[in-house]
């Protein structure tokens, strides 16, 4: 396959990534899309294996996801986690009633000896959706955070149980180390003819991603730009913890410390308006830069910075 024939291969997390594939399907064909979802935020809750950000890619693309949330489906009950918690179990995980039968279905599949990449691959279709979405791996890669005082928790504890507090020292991804890659994740790499790093957590989305033994070699050895977008805007994240946690590792919180943390992986950056001075010193790196809104507020917002990070991406062909 040559690096023109080859597909746009996404590395994506959840809600931010969600986001920017939606504008991505409407930008080019979804059939030469493949999103490499992180599993790092995959947890057993309620007997089930919920894989957070594969199904909010999955449930986004559909037109199913809750739309205030960014999670779960729309419309989505909670009488099986309401009905637990009458026997005392807890119930901060909040999955409703229709996600518990994704993650039902998912459990079922595994148990019977299904690899992760073939159930993921199942549940997209039977959502409709065009576009292959590959695990990152299918072993259990969870990603740890270190908070002050020793303790360390599970990242899906951590955000939805806890809140995210402040008090974060350091972020575990020796699972992701250890782990093998998923079937297909490399040699797809390698074929690309874009790769492009969606606007999520790098810390805890993006970073378990490049853990994984064997992705930062086939990215490097693939003939494919490399781009990504900044999910930080005027010094902050859009929502979430990216900013505690990309502090934990030392990183500064900016669209240029963002571009500086992937480093020589990139090609091309793309950052908002509002950060546009920035761009110098993200040139200095010697990657090349896009200035436009990346507020994903609507369909049309999403397709416009999927169209601008595709040219980008072409640019540096
Ligand atoms: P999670 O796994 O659900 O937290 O989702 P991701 O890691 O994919 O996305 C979280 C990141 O997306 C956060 O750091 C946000 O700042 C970023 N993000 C969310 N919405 C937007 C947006 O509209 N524009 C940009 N540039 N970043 C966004």
């Amino acid at each position: 396959m040559s690096a023109n024939a080859g597909p746009v291969v996404a590395l994506a997390g959840g809600v931010g990534a969600a986001r920017f594939l939606r504008g991505l399907v409407a930008a080019m064909p979804a059939d030469e899309l493949v999103v490499i979802g992180n599993t790092g935020d995959d947890k057993n809750f309620y007997g089930v294996h919920v894989s957070p950000d594969l199904d909010i890619v999955i449930y986004t693309l559909a037109g199913v996801v809750h739309p205030e949330r960014g999670y779960g489906l729309a419309g989505d009950r909670f009488t099986l986690v309401d009905a637990l918690a009458r026997f005392g179990h807890e119930t901060w995980f909040r999955l409703g009633d229709r996600d518990y039968a994704t993650c039902l279905h998912r459990t079922l599949r595994l148990r019977a000896g299904a690899g992760l990449s073939e159930v993921t691959d199942e549940i997209r279709r039977r959502f409709g959706l065009e576009l292959r979405i590959l695990p990152m791996s299918e072993d259990p890669c969870p990603t740890l955070i270190e908070l002050e005082g020793g303790r360390r928790s599970h990242f899906e504890d951590y955000l939805a149980r806890d809140g995210a507090p402040e008090d974060v020292c350091g972020v575990d991804l020796s699972a992701a180390a250890a782990a093998r890659p998923g079937p297909d994740v490399e040699e797809t790499l390698r074929g690309a003819r874009a790769i492009l790093v969606c606007p999520s957590n790098p810390v805890v989305s993006i970073g378990p991603i490049l853990a994984v033994p064997g992705v930062r070699e086939a990215i490097a050895a693939s003939a494919a730009p490399v781009v990504a977008v900044s999910p930080i805007v005027g010094g902050a994240p859009v929502k979430g913890p990216a900013d505690r946690l990309l502090r934990a590792i030392g990183v500064e919180v900016s669209a240029r410390g963002v571009a500086r943390h992937y480093g020589t992986l990139l090609g091309g950056f793309v950052l908002d308006q509002r950060d546009a001075a920035q761009a110098p010193d993200v040139k200095a790196l010697g990657i090349q830069t896009r200035v436009i809104d990346t507020i994903m507020s609507s369909a049309d917002a999403s397709a416009r910075l999927a169209r601008a990070t595709l040219e980008l991406a072409e640019a540096l062909r």
